[in-house]
């Protein structure tokens, strides 16, 4: 009897006690999610709302995600400006879940929203005159991480250890992302090459690239007809990379390759062809420095 007793005792040790239910957490992007994913691992799996190829410029909102939002404990989200399919549905919940706006950190670099040339004013998210694609940089995504674990140290408070040892690792292995896409980068960081709309200014700053501008105006409208002619010259002249994007109808990007003798090449700012989970970031941002790197090494 003894011997049984003493190993319930060791099973309600080992078990704990009943801890309290991990929050719920739902991103609005994939890659946010898996930052999120990240700080929370051991913990829960956060949910989150752009899963398929959908991209977050032409996004509207589902049922089933307004009941992940009605049911969330914490909603991360990079602010009203860029998820503009978020701002009404976060404001009718009024305050059930702590909505936590990444952009909002003043630890973030901000870069301001492009114009001129063959950039073409802001993407209809990037209103206010700043680009909102801030992920595409390691240190905001520290930043982001660093947020992301204050938040659900708050709302989660008995495993407010356990984010931040998890924010630690994240830290380390950002570092380590950033050196190796250093490396990875240099050799063609003087290349110049075009992008389907201006995502990528973040991840051009942090790896000093090269991008000359973007074919489209606004991520979801086609440029007119001044714009194409002045994208075939620029293109022409030095047979630049011409990055395609999945989410989008490519049939400019293939007017480009054949006429203008571009070289093609595909970039994916969202991740929208990835699996959600912790590793999402890590693969993203290497498979933009490997597309970047293999069309931009090519000669013309
Ligand atoms: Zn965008």
């Amino acid at each position: 009897m003894p011997v049984l007793f003493a190993v319930f005792v060791l099973l309600i040790v080992a078990v704990g006690t009943p801890a309290q239910a991990a929050p719920r957490v739902v991103a609005s992007i994939k890659p946010l999610q898996s930052l999120a994913a990240g700080v929370m691992d051991g913990i829960a799996v956060p949910d989150v709302l752009i899963k398929g190829s959908a991209s977050v410029h032409a996004y509207a909102l589902r049922p089933s995600d307004a009941d992940l939002l009605n049911t969330a404990d914490v909603i991360f989200w990079v602010g009203p400006a860029f998820e503009t399919f978020l701002e009404k549905p976060l404001r009718a919940l009024g305050g059930k879940a702590r909505v936590v706006r990444l952009r909002d950190s003043p630890n973030l670099k901000i870069l301001p929203a492009r114009n001129g040339g063959l950039w073409h004013g802001a993407d209809d998210h990037d209103t206010g005159g700043q680009d909102g694609h801030l992920w595409l940089d390691p240190g905001n995504a520290k930043v982001m991480v660093a947020m992301m674990a204050e938040a659900l140290s708050t709302a989660d408070a008995p495993n407010a250890a356990r984010y931040s040892a998890n924010a630690a690792v994240m830290y380390d292995k950002l570092d380590a992302l950033d050196a190796e896409l250093k490396a990875r980068l240099a050799p063609v960081s003087a290349n110049p090459f075009i992008v389907f709309h201006d995502a990528y200014q973040y991840f051009e700053n942090s790896y000093g690239l090269n991008a000359v501008g973007s074919i489209t105006v606004s991520a979801d409208r086609a440029p007119g007809a001044r714009r194409v002619l002045s994208l075939k010259q620029r293109v022409g002249s030095d047979s630049l990379c011409v990055f395609a994007e999945p989410q989008f109808e490519p049939k400019l990007v293939q007017m480009l390759i054949s006429e203008a003798h571009g070289r093609a090449g595909v970039l994916d700012p969202e991740g929208s062809g990835l699996t959600p989970g912790p590793d999402l970031y890590f693969v993203l941002m290497r498979d933009l420095a490997e597309n970047l790197s293999a069309c931009l090494a090519s000669s013309p």
